[in-house]
């Protein structure tokens, strides 16, 4: 299906790993000319030499910085100040008992995973509601659907969502249409990070197993798989999507046990 969105501009934020990677990596695939962020510049290059070697027509940028500062938005910005398409993406809250956390860890989530996205949105919707035609995705969490026992992440992406309905309904007459992916369990290099590890080493089994036994607790019977959620929001991000809009999108292989 060609989604028509060939020569369109993305901000790809947070992008040379996991989902983030996975978005940029289908919408160039549909040809769009990606700027990529990320905080490491080793992985964020590996990536965009990829991503140009696959799609030789592309333009792939890359821009080193933490989206989660001014300094590292106004950079991505500079690279693209008139983007056709956002991803809005950033590291997600650590776990634990909300017992523990100060008025600075709710601060630090709320700014990566709440005030950051509006941000992003409030630099570029103007200029993408002037061009009539504008794609906004955030990638939040299955949280935001049912509460896990990340305390802060259930607070602040909850915050995000709530904005985004409101002003999605606003957008969506000059075609600017802004939804959410919420991920259940997906197998990237986070769900790989240091508490899977150190069950792993402690139960005596390798992170690939105990990836797997996770799998097994989902109706699918297995985690998501990155290209999955990015393949999705290419798609979101088509020229005939424009239709969809204020949408929270679950993919979590039926975890959630609701009818609705
Ligand atoms: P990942 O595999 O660890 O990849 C994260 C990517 O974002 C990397 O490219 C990382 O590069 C970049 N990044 C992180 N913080 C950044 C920042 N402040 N500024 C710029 N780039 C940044 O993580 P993921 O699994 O794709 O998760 C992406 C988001 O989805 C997170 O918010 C996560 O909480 C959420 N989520 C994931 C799952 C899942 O199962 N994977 C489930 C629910 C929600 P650098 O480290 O070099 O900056």
């Amino acid at each position: 299906m060609d989604l028509g969105i060939k020569g369109r501009r993305a901000i790809v934020c947070a992008s040379s790993k996991g989902l983030g990677r996975a978005c940029a990596i289908s919408l160039a695939n549909e040809g769009v000319h990606v700027t990529l962020t990320a905080r490491g510049a080793e992985a964020l290059s590996q990536t965009a030499n990829e991503i140009r070697k696959a799609n030789p027509g592309v333009s792939v940028m890359e821009v080193v910085g933490d989206i989660t500062t001014p300094a590292g938005r106004d950079a991505v910005l500079k690279a693209c100040p008139e983007p056709d398409i956002l991803i809005n993406n950033a590291n997600g809250p650590p776990a634990g008992d909300f017992r523990n956390w100060t008025r600075a860890d709710w601060v630090n989530a709320l700014d990566a995973n709440m005030l950051t996205p509006i941000e992003m949105i409030k630099a570029t919707v103007d200029g993408m509601m002037t061009r009539k035609f504008g794609r906004i995705i955030n990638i939040t969490s299955s949280s935001v659907k049912a509460p896990t026992s990340r305390d802060l992440s259930n607070g602040a992406r909850t915050g995000l969502t709530g904005f985004i309905a409101g002003i999605a309904r606003r957008t969506v007459i000059n075609n600017v249409t802004i939804n959410s992916l919420l991920p259940g369990i997906f197998n990237t290099d986070r769900l790989r990070g240091s508490d899977v590890l150190m069950e792993a080493e402690k139960r005596g089994i390798s992170v690939d197993e105990l990836v797997a036994e996770h799998g097994k607790s989902i109706p699918a019977g297995r985690v998501g798989d990155p290209e999955e959620l990015g393949i999705l929001c290419a798609f979101l991000c088509g020229a005939n999507a424009g239709f969809i809009t204020g949408q929270n999108i679950l993919l979590d292989g039926g975890a959630f046990p609701g009818t609705l």
